[in-house]
């Protein structure tokens, strides 16, 4: 691990970094760079919200071009579907000789969709957590831990920028690990499609949907399946399971012993390793490569169906009345 004394934020100054869209990392990391006495410069399409935001915090957005063509260091901070097509129209022709080439996320580099020409290192700090968090701790004088990864070749000094960089949006205070981009990219997908995500949405659902269907009450459902996962998690979250079930009634610890292997079953545990196959073969990465080359036809039409279920109207409905939740609405 490598924490605020292992970094020199030295090693960036007189450097300019670009970053490339200002969404939930990038609106994040480029005010923590330049709360920490960093060069940035905002790439941000202008006509939406995003631009506005970076205005209203002091930036002045440029092009993509614009940004690259004065940056030491490039992090692309757009969504991963769009990355390739950006990097070879907008990035690669107008990299500065030497310019580090960043992201936050493996995906592209890994599977092969933006690769630097020769003299151009590549490096990844990947926080470990979603964008407004990594502002939102940084305000507090914490930091979301991060990952680093280098591309294979890259010099001792990319390494150094890279902790520097990670120091920088408050990632040393929390703790950075050393990982591949194989790692971060293989491990960081299986998380979310497996348990973060995917698993975790759809035992939501199952729970829900067996409930009202046994003519118990949706809100009833809601409250039971959705709601207070939080408060479960939270107690993972400063405790581990543990602590979880040290809190929780002995009834609930006994059931969870008991019923839980039932749910996750080792069929379940087989799918688990297939899923990892295919996001190591780069069949997960195809497939979504594919589908946005098609338009993201079924990928649109999914998440439409996903906003009319059952549990999404509940759900709207009863976190109208939580005033105290900080509810918000897609
Ligand atoms: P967002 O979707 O929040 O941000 C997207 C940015 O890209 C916005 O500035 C958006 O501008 C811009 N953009 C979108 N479409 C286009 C386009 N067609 N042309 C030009 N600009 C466009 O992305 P994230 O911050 O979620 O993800 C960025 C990277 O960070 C990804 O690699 C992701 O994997 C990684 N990451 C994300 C995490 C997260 O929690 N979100 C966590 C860790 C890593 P506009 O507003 O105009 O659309
Ligand atoms: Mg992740």
């Amino acid at each position: 691990m490598y924490y605020d004394g292992d970094a020199d934020l030295g090693v960036l100054a007189g450097k300019t970094i670009a970053i490339i869209g200002y969404g939930s990392q990038g609106h994040a990391q480029a005010q923590n760079l330049r709360d920490s006495g960093l060069e940035v410069v905002v790439a941000q399409r202008p006509g939406g919200p995003n631009h506005a935001l970076a205005v209203s915090h002091g930036f002045q957005p440029v092009s993509v071009e614009e940004a690259v063509k004065q940056a030491d260091v490039v992090n692309i901070l757009l969504p991963d579907e769009l990355q390739a097509d950006v990097y070879r129209t907008s990035i690669r022709p107008h990299l500065k000789p030497g310019a580090v080439l960043m992201a936050s996320h493996g995906f592209n580099f890994h599977f092969g969709q933006v690769e630097p020409p020769p003299g151009h290192d590549i490096l990844l700090v990947a926080p470990k957590g979603p964008g407004h968090l990594v502002r939102s701790e940084y305000v507090k004088g914490g930091g979301v831990p991060c990952l680093i990864a280098l591309g294979p070749g890259a010099s001792p000094e990319t390494k150094k920028i890279g902790l520097a960089y990670a120091k920088g949006i408050g990632g040393t205070r929390g703790g950075v690990i050393e990982t591949t981009i194989a790692e971060e990219t293989e491990t960081d997908l299986f998380g979310e499609q497996v348990v973060l995500c995917g698993g975790v949405s759809e035992l939501i659902k199952a729970g829900f949907d067996t409930l009202v269907e046994a003519g118990y009450q949706p809100e009833m459902a809601y409250f039971e399946c959705l709601h207070e996962m939080k408060l479960i998690v939270d107690l993972f979250y400063q405790g581990g399971l543990e602590y979880m079930r040290y809190s929780v009634s002995n009834t609930a610890e006994y059931g969870d012993y008991t019923r839980g292997k039932r749910i996750i079953t080792e069929e379940t545990r087989k799918e688990m390793r297939k899923i990892l196959e295919e996001i190591r073969s780069g069949q997960f990465a195809r497939d979504w490569i594919l589908e946005n080359r098609g338009g993201a036809a079924m990928f649109k039409s999914t998440r439409r169906r996903e906003r009319q279920h059952p549990i999404a109207e509940t759900g709207r409905r009863l976190r109208r009345m939580m005033k105290w939740i900080d509810s918000k609405e897609v």
